[in-house]
């Protein structure tokens, strides 16, 4: 237990701050002596490499977007120049783009401590139907499934009858995937006569690369019996976060500096507010200083009753583009369906519009029950919404059912500029 729940995830404050900024500034010094692209960045902006001190500092750089990577590397091919010149390359993974990555050391610890943290090890047989062809996902997951001492199926991305076939004959213990693609293979197993819940062993899954909508996680456990826990990160930059057993927040990998950010601007917004996740993952092979993977999350940085003290984040809220900022505040269509789906799938729709030099955020709600529209109701109704979006209601119009279309956006903005 105590080799994956290590002293890093332990870290106070002090602690984390300080070796996390001892790793940067070493990172950018090498960066800046092995990397032509990174050389040439801090010239160009006559920044010196001993400038990059702390977290802090990072943000005199721009924040490289996957957009701007892929225009980057399509200059210079294969690793737009960000890549360590002499060090030796275990694996090279390619996204699209293409973009080719030189991979972390199979030695590091990706995703193991998301598996460990999923209660994951050496009792576990586990299907990773990742794909291994090309991409990261398939070996990296595996590497970390290995490095927890579970036993892995590579079962990429092979169709649901034959993974319903390995489950079965091996008795898999544990899941690793897309939650959708796990749909699949129990509604495959249903279609064969199985009942997955008592013909197999399956208990655990951990899910990355798609959302793990709650009405999908609530089937997953309470229909089938599986625990399951998501894991977040990216090609470009490995394993950024996971959950724990409290899943409440995702803890963030003590191997990476994450900055939640304002996408217009690349500063830091105040703590708690939401903004684009910006990674930079320490190590010696690729200097991708502050990459932008245009996600939006918060930043939780309370202790977790699980013991670890690593920051987490509060999942992801949207995309950078799709969202809209109300009052400085940013509002996603992602959010707005969190909270339909806590009202029973209220069909709602939220305007922005502007009154002066306020933006008026309203929300339309049909009533769809009868006890909608009570004070009782509303007063709940926001709460939950100021919970989950941050940003407080102006005004509510109530509406009949069936008005609000299922093909209308849910965010409008009304704003002209
Ligand atoms: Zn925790």
């Amino acid at each position: 237990m105590k080799k994956y729940f290590d002293k890093k995830e332990t870290w106070t404050k002090k602690e984390r701050r300080l070796k996390q900024d001892f790793h940067l500034s070493q990172m950018v010094q090498l960066g800046y002596r092995k990397s032509m692209s990174l050389k040439k960045i801090f010239d160009a902006q006559k920044i010196k490499p001993t400038r990059i001190k702390s977290l802090g500092d990072l943000e005199i750089l721009a924040v490289t977007s996957r957009e701007k990577l892929v225009e980057m590397e399509m200059q210079k091919v294969p690793y737009a120049g960000l890549e360590n010149s002499s060090a030796y390359i275990d694996r090279i993974f390619t996204s699209p783009g293409p973009v080719y990555e030189p991979h972390l050391s199979e030695s590091d610890y990706l995703w193991a401590r998301a598996f460990f943290a999923a209660g994951i090890g050496p009792s576990d047989i586990a299907l990773n139907a990742f794909s291994y062809h090309l991409v990261a996902a398939g070996l990296t997951f595996h590497n970390g499934l290995r490095k927890v001492g579970a036993t892995v199926i590579p079962s990429g991305t092979s169709s649901s009858q034959i993974q319903v076939q390995l489950i079965k004959d091996l008795k898999v213990t544990a899941y690793v995937g897309t939650p959708s693609f796990l749909m699949s293979i129990i509604n495959k197993a249903k279609e064969m006569g199985f009942n997955f819940k008592k013909d197999f062993r399956l208990t655990k899954a951990c899910f990355a690369a798609e959302p793990l909508l709650p009405a999908l996680r609530q089937t997953f456990e309470k229909e089938y019996g599986i625990d399951t826990y998501q894991m977040y990160g990216a090609t470009e930059v490995g394993d950024v976060a996971y959950e724990c057993s409290q899943k409440n927040g995702w803890h963030i990998c003590e191997e990476t500096i994450v900055e939640i950010v304002d996408p217009a601007t690349g500063k830091n917004v105040s703590a708690g507010e939401l903004g684009e996740v910006v990674v930079t993952r320490l190590n010696e092979i690729f200097f991708l200083l502050r990459f932008g993977t245009g996600d939006l999350s918060r930043l939780i940085i309370e202790k977790c009753p699980c013991g670890r003290t690593s920051y987490r984040l509060a999942g992801i809220a949207g995309r950078v583009g799709d969202a809209v900022k109300v009052r400085g505040l940013f509002l996603t269509p992602s959010q707005l369906r969190m909270i339909s789906v806590e009202f029973n799938n209220l069909p709602l729709q939220a305007i922005v519009n502007r009154q002066g030099h306020e933006d008026i955020l309203k929300l339309r709600l049909e009533k769809i029950m009868p006890e909608i529209g009570s004070s009782k109701w509303e007063q709940n109704f926001k709460n939950t919404f100021r919970e989950i979006c941050t940003v407080k209601i102006d005004q509510i119009e109530y509406v009949n059912a069936g008005i609000i279309g299922p093909q209308e956006k849910m965010l409008v903005d009304q704003r002209q500029w």
